[in-house]
């Protein structure tokens, strides 16, 4: 096993780490089981949340009855922004994860505005600054979904490792957070590097893609920037892939790096190029800007809930309620110009009835 030092933390973690996410939905035996071999094979990093339902209760209870919590380096990760509920979860970690200390506390899904201006107005960060004081938390990490939002949270200083997400179909971070964390010192911790399932196997397979869920693996470890790659293991299967994937992922080349990217173009099935032709819509419909928004929704809805967050945020903003697509009265106008042949009438009507707005 490789380890790299994350940022300013100065940890040694392992370049594969173990993402908890779905540890509550698998039996302790199994927690258990995949927690003892990812020991054996190197790995000391394990993240969850407190939103992960009962993830924290059997990594817990796994980690005290192998009795290798200070094998690990544990982090755990707060949603609330309610300054007494945010304190309340505190507690509840460290007794879930039989702990007397994090390695990490995250402030966790810092995607917003609206949601910084809560974390920095309402005492939250004084509080985890006050925790690491005593020595309850060794350090501050945050994790977002945003970039903009993402380089004002880093710029404060505050934190010292990033939670980022990170995948062939999201590059955002590399041009943008990647560079100013290896800037400040910050450990870059992947999540997502899967595409929050988009990518596993028997997603990638459905969307038309042939990249695998190796290869996704291999592309995150091979950043320069990044120190650690979580990706949710929760079967012995997924975990044996992740080891082999850890285990060679130095042949991924600029050259190999590029082909895999290459691999999840968009393919949805009547992918819009945005080309607009279509236009103009005598119903005032911007075609090219909705379907953009149904293609994305055809690959992450139902499955990667951050990125349905965005799509929802984006399409209220740039869609206005003149131009939705419950407008559309099957004219046809704009099929006889696709150079596509997109069935754009249907495709509104698919679009109308999953794209929500806020
Ligand atoms: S079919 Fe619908 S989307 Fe196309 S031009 Fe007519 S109203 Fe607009
Ligand atoms: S002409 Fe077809 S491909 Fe081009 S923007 Fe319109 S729907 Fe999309």
């Amino acid at each position: 096993m490789e380890y790299r030092r994350l940022g300013k933390t100065e940890l040694q973690v392992s370049a594969l780490g173990i993402g908890a996410l779905k540890y509550g939905s698998v039996t302790q035996e199994t927690a258990s089981e995949i927690v003892k071999a990812a020991h054996q094979n190197g790995i000391n990093y394990i993240d969850t949340a407190r939103g992960y339902g009962e993830s924290e209760i059997r990594l817990g209870h796994a980690l005290k009855k192998l009795r290798l919590r200070d094998r690990f380096y544990l982090s755990s990760k707060i949603i609330n922004r309610d300054f007494k509920q945010f304190q309340q979860d505190f507690e509840t970690i460290l007794s879930n994860l039989q702990t007397d200390y994090l390695d990490i506390l995250f402030i966790h899904d810092v995607s917003t505005r609206e949601n910084w201006d809560k974390v920095r107005s309402n005492g939250i960060l004084d509080y985890v600054q006050e925790l690491r004081s005593k020595g309850r938390i060794r350090h501050i990490g945050v994790s977002t979904h945003d970039c903009g939002i993402g380089e004002e949270i880093i710029r404060t200083g505050i934190f010292e490792a990033a939670m980022l997400a990170y995948n062939p179909t999201n590059l955002e971070a590399e041009d943008t957070l990647f560079p100013l964390c290896a800037a400040m010192d910050l450990g870059v911790i992947v999540m997502k590097p899967l595409g929050g399932g988009v990518l596993s196997e028997e997603r990638s397979r459905q969307m038309g893609f042939s990249v695998t869920a190796e290869e996704c693996l291999k592309f995150a470890m091979s950043s320069p920037y990044v120190s650690t790659v979580i990706p949710g293991l929760d079967k012995a299967e997924y975990l044996n892939i992740a080891l082999h994937a850890v285990n060679s992922y130095i042949d991924m080349t600029e050259e190999n790096r590029r082909a895999v990217i290459a691999k999840v173009d968009i393919k949805v099935k009547n992918y819009c190029r945005g080309c607009g032709y279509c236009r103009p819509c005598p119903q005032g419909i911007p075609i090219p800007d909705v379907l953009k928004y149904w293609n994305r929704w055809e690959v992450f809805g139902g499955v990667d809930w951050s990125q349905m967050h965005r799509i929802t945020e984006e399409y209220t903003k740039e869609v206005p309620d003149s131009g939705t697509p419950d407008h559309c009265i099957s004219c046809g106008a704009c099929t006889k110009k696709c150079p596509f042949n997109l069935p754009i009438p249907k495709l509104m009507e698919a679009a109308a009835k999953n794209l929500r707005r806020y």
